[in-house]
């Protein structure tokens, strides 16, 4: 692939990036005074026009989402931005809220301004307490400086930021499960629909952008929609309904490789090439077995599918569940996929709200079966066992509220059908692994 020029991390090895003295000297806040001299559907409109997909994980154009809100409401609308970031793996927004604050704050800016709305809640990951700092400083910079607040760079328009420490859990990060937390109630996510959009926050249509997205959105007005669309991968002609996977993309790398971190690249950008032009190789001189394109729930492409672009379809078309966070997890060929899966499943098992019990009940037995396996009881119809209760989990079937149990499922279903072998030969040789704190103190 040939170089790329950042442009969400342009900043962020600069001496003092964080600061709003140095954010404008680059430029900053050029492109809310644009946004602010042009009329808010204007604004969603160029957004729309740039086809940006959110970056959270699913992929759904940010643009649109936007229109879905009610026209002429009398408001309040809110604009709660998801910086809970918990998939495993996955740590851009992490990286763009403590290095370059302010390129966030305002994204959130405009799009308040698109939106019509005044008040935006940043509902921050509880472990960050870093980005936490960071953000609550760039926050005091901007009221100070009139960049929020009211009459914002003299114009009508008014808008606060709300920053919210979340509750430590996964579950929080689902959206509407964000609303009822920061509505002070427990993470538990709503039925769907009603969107958000028409009953979020306090029964208020509501929007909810991820970090990275919020942070495109400020490139976006600075540059337009089309440079954002020569950047990436256009729809496919022989596909009427993909929108193409447009812009550039913060890619997480960890696992077994030599240089874990995380790069900024056009969308599209192989499994391969991220693994051995950017993150050193897998370690050990090893070879991968199987890598997770963006997030466990995402399910695992194996070695011959390396070469799967990594755009919103691509690992879709390889049989994972989708691109997800792009936070791409390298498992080496001396490791099994059992141990892997059990990782995957004991997390979701701990992280499942239990409000629903296909989710609540799946998790925990997929769990048990694996550690069944993993203490060498396992017995060969435990897979079929798996898959069966995998199968009967989810939104798709219907018999779930929110995409976890799908993100639990998906990983069980698509390790026994592509590493079978692995779990095979690990029941049949009846090994056991050491499964918990006791067994290692023991020895
Ligand atoms: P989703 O597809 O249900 O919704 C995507 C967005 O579009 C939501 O904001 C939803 O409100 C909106 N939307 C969809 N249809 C709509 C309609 N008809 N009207 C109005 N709005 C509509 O997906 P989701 O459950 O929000 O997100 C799932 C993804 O989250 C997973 O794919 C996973 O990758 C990701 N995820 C990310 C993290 C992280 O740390 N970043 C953690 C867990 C999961
Ligand atoms: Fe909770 Fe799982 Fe149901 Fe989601 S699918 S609401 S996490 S029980």
């Amino acid at each position: 692939m040939p170089s790329f020029e950042p442009v969400l991390l342009a900043r962020i090895a600069k001496p003092n990036s964080a600061k709003l003295e140095t954010y404008r000297a680059d430029g900053g806040y050029k492109a809310l005074e644009k946004a602010l001299g042009m009329p808010p559907a204007d604004v969603t409109n160029m957004v729309k026009d740039s086809v940006l997909r959110g970056r959270g994980g699913a992929g759904f154009p940010a643009g649109l989402k936007w229109t879905f809100l009610p026209k002429d409401h009398p408001g309040p609308i809110y604009l709660c931005v998801n910086a809970d970031e918990s998939e495993p793996g996955t740590f851009n927004n992490r990286i763009l809220m403590e290095l370059d604050p302010h390129q966030l704050i305002e994204g959130i800016a405009i799009a308040c301004h698109a939106i019509k709305s005044e008040k935006a809640f940043l509902y921050l990951r509880y472990e960050y307490g870093r980005s936490y700092r960071v953000l609550d400083a760039a926050i005091k910079e901007c009221y100070a400086a009139g960049l929020l607040g009211k009459n914002i760079l003299g114009k009508e328009f008014n808008l606060d930021i709300v920053l919210h420490r979340g509750a430590a859990a996964y579950i929080c990060g689902e959206e509407t499960g964000l609303i009822e937390s920061l509505e002070g109630k427990r993470a538990w996510p709503r039925i769907k629909p009603p969107f958000p959009a028409i009953e979020g926050l306090f029964r208020k249509p509501t929007i909810v952008n991820n970090v990275e997205t919020l942070c495109c959105v400020t490139h976006i007005l600075n540059r337009g929609s089309e440079w954002f669309k020569s950047i990436g991968v256009p729809p496919d002609p022989n596909n009427p309904r993909d929108m193409g996977s447009y812009g550039p993309k913060l890619y997480c790398i960890s696992g077994h490789v030599n240089k874990p971190g995380c790069v900024e690249l056009p969308l599209g950008v192989t499994a391969r090439e991220l693994i051995d032009e950017h993150a050193g190789g897998v370690w050990k001189g090893r070879k991968a077995k199987a890598v997770v394109p963006g997030g466990i729930s995402m399910g695992f492409l194996s070695a011959d599918e390396l070469d799967t672009p990594l755009d919103f379809n691509g690992p879709g078309k390889a049989g994972c569940l989708g691109l997800g966070t792009a936070a791409v997890v390298v498992v080496d060929d001396q490791t099994s996929m059992v141990d892997v899966l059990y990782n995957c499943c004991r997390f979701m098992s701990h992280e499942s709200c239990g409000q629903c019990t296909p989710c609540r009940e799946g998790t925990a037995w997929m769990t048990k079966i694996l550690e069944r396996i993993r203490a060498g009881h396992g017995k060969m119809e435990d897979l079929d066992t798996l898959t069966e209760v995998a199968g009967s989990m989810g939104i798709i079937p219907g018999t779930t509220i929110c995409g976890l149990s799908d993100g639990a499922a998906w990983p069980v279903k698509n390790a026994i059908k592509k590493f079978r072998g692995d779990f095979e030969e690990y029941i049949a040789s009846g090994r056991r692994s050491v499964t918990s704190a006791q067994e290692l103190m023991a020895g």
